[in-house]
């Protein structure tokens, strides 16, 4: 390069591949225009740090004792905005080298892509490539940079471009060590030449950046994050603080977790569990929102695949140095050190929450009453995280009292030569403690649980079995339970009996396989039992219950020979074949299954049903 070049501006193209990125966020409608503001901050913060790191090791710098830090400046008449740093800055050459290639090859490809018809947003392309610098031209028309390097004996430089294809290159006087970047505003992005607007874009994304940024002489961020310290140095109020900051929500959270570490990942964050699912009528969110940054700079707003979906109620920060800045949703799934970060995060939830559930177990309830359901999904549908998941799990059964089970204290409370872990599916917690099925178990004092939620029975598409015992539906008609009850005497004979069975199968004709005489009822005249196989049952009833159209699969009806009612009913029959009273009570002894079940379509329809029987009790002398 000779000297007559170097003191002359001179105009160079830029590199293809720029071309066609700078095109593509000139004319995207990009909505989150304001992260021009992050990506300035971002590469400065990156400029104080590399020079930091020079004083450190050289001390040919120059203006060493310049105040490490970025200014932020706003004219709103001229419509331009100004940010500064005393950073490492940067030579003419490196001007070049920088700000009129892309390095990165992915870029490149990226690009070609967007040729082949791949249309890219702008957001896309920030994401992946880090193509920061140029998202300047998203609010900006002309944008100079006016640089001077640390090194003592170069000379301060400048940098125009209105974008489209070429750039100037050419001296510049700037005495100080740093680099100057001034954008001049697009008519329409005139909104971001205001202090105000700056101040908060900077809240929003920047606010803890290592290094002082200013605005006039007023520092407008915080610089020191909560999550990079350690946590017996935070009190309980500054995480209520940043909870309500993060989640604009004015309850306090029910748990938070705090980890601050550098090994064998640079991990510093701080997550919580809500209170609450549901925020009324003015909810905000669906679900939470894990803001993710990277050497302080905010990268992504949420980040998804940082915990396991089952865990998507949890808010707060994550921070890691050792995250690449422009990470995207593939790159977790493909980084090392985000399935790292993901795992240990994940691990230490599950361990706190089985803490809160030791410590403070009417805590722990209301944790399972808000986000239970999302743990039951997660049961369903999250093989890799299924055993910590099953530690979660809470049931109310027949022997749990007011209180809540888990899966373990079942398991330890089986009647000997128990092998199976039995459930029962109802409408609530009474319905299902008022089961037919139940007699049997009642009698034999087995335990049950009582599974009353619409998304049991998704997880039990999951849940087949625990510590090598399945679960088995108690309405299933062929179970064999250990130990004995006696069923009581029957009341009729085998042919009274008989004949009660076939009019019942006359009565509820296609909705019933089969009419039998029950061995295990006790204290209720029938139940509804089933042959087919459970899984299929669960996803009926989940149609069901979401009110999809289900047909009832034909069950077999089961009596109790040894039951009041059904002997009456027995006798009946056999003084009239037609009886209607038999009628209506066979009919009101199905519906009454299909209630507690929580299977009833249409449970109105059986008043007319009730005033009759009703009648015919009251009429009787
Ligand atoms: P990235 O920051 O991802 O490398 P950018 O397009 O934002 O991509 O920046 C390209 C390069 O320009 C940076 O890597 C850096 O070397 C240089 N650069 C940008 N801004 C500054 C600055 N304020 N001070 C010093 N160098 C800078």
């Amino acid at each position: 390069m000779t000297t007559e070049q170097e003191s002359q501006p001179q105009a160079l193209t830029f590199k293809a591949e720029v071309q066609q990125v700078l095109q593509i966020l000139a004319h995207s409608l990009y909505t989150d225009r304001e992260i021009f503001l992050r990506e300035l901050i971002s590469n400065a913060s990156d400029a104080l740090n590399r020079v930091q790191f020079e004083m450190l090791t050289n001390r040919e710098v120059l203006d060493p004792e310049a105040e490490l830090a970025i200014r932020i400046e706003a004219d709103s008449e001229k419509r331009t905005v100004t940010i500064s740093d005393t950073g490492i800055g940067m030579t003419r050459d490196e001007l070049v080298e920088h700000l009129g290639t892309i390095a990165q090859s992915s870029a490149r490809a990226f690009v070609q892509q967007t040729k082949e018809g791949h249309k890219a947003t702008a957001s896309e392309i920030i994401g992946q490539f880090g193509v920061g610098f140029y998202s300047v031209f998203m609010v900006a028309d002309r944008v100079t940079v006016v640089s001077r390097s640390y090194r003592p004996d170069a000379e301060a430089a400048m940098w125009e471009s209105s974008g489209g294809e070429s750039y100037t290159v050419g001296p510049a006087e700037r005495a100080q060590r740093g680099t100057t970047i001034t954008l001049h505003l697009k008519e329409d992005a005139a909104e971001f030449a205001s202090p105000w607007r700056l101040e908060q874009i900077v809240k929003r994304h920047s606010d803890f950046v290592a290094f002082p940024i200013y605005s006039g002489d007023r520092q407008i961020n915080q610089q020191k994050a909560l999550w990079r310290r350690a946590p017996r140095e935070v009190e309980a109020e500054q995480y209520q603080n940043l909870y309500r900051q993060l989640t604009l929500d004015s309850d306090e959270p029910l748990l938070h977790l705090h980890l601050s570490t550098d090994v064998p990942v640079d991990l510093h964050s701080i997550l919580f569990v809500p209170a609450k699912r549901e925020r009324g009528l003015l909810e905000r969110r669906v679900e939470g929102k894990i803001k993710l940054y990277s050497r302080k700079i905010l990268i992504l707003e949420e980040a998804k695949d940082l915990l396991p979906t089952y865990f998507r109620f949890v808010e707060g920060v994550i921070d890691s140095e050792d995250l690449p800045l422009n990470v995207s949703r593939e790159s977790v799934q493909s980084s090392p050190v985000l399935q790292r970060i993901r795992k240990t995060l994940t691990s230490r939830l599950h361990r706190e929450l089985n803490d809160l559930a030791e410590k403070d177990a009417e805590k722990f309830a209301r944790f399972w009453k808000e986000f239970g359901p999302f743990i039951k999904k997660g049961v369903a549908t999250d093989y890799e995280g299924r055993a910590d998941l099953l530690k979660l799990l809470r049931f109310q059964t027949t022997a749990s009292g007011d209180g809540l089970a888990t899966l373990a204290d079942y398991k330890r409370r089986m009647v000997d030569g128990q092998k199976e872990i039995y459930y029962v599916l109802a409408a609530s917690p009474e319905a299902a403690r008022s089961s037919p099925h139940l007699d049997p178990f009642t009698a034999r004092g087995i335990e049950v649980l009582l599974l009353t939620d619409l998304m049991d029975g998704f997880m039990l598409s999951g849940l087949r079995e625990y510590e090598g015992m399945p679960l088995r539906n108690i309405d299933d008609a062929n179970l064999e339970l250990p130990g004995e009850a006696t069923a009581p005497e029957p009341q009729i004979s085998d042919e009274q009996f008989s004949r009660l069975a076939e009019r019942a199968a006359t009565v509820l004709g296609e909705r019933l396989k089969e009419v039998r005489a029950s061995k295990v009822l006790r204290d209720s005249p029938a139940r509804l039992v089933s042959t087919e196989d459970a899984m299929g049952r669960e996803m009926q009833r989940i149609n069901q219950l979401l009110g999809r159209e289900a047909e009832q699969q034909p069950r077999i009806l089961e009596l109790n020979p040894g039951h009041g009612l059904v002997a009456a009913l027995a006798r009946r029959v056999e003084a009239n074949p037609d009886d209607e009273v038999v009628t209506a009570t066979l009919e009101q002894l199905y519906d009454n299954a299909l209630l507690i079940e929580g299977l009833h379509q249409n449970p109105a329809t059986m008043v007319p049903r009730l005033l009759k029987l009703m009648e015919a009790a009251v009429e009787r002398p």
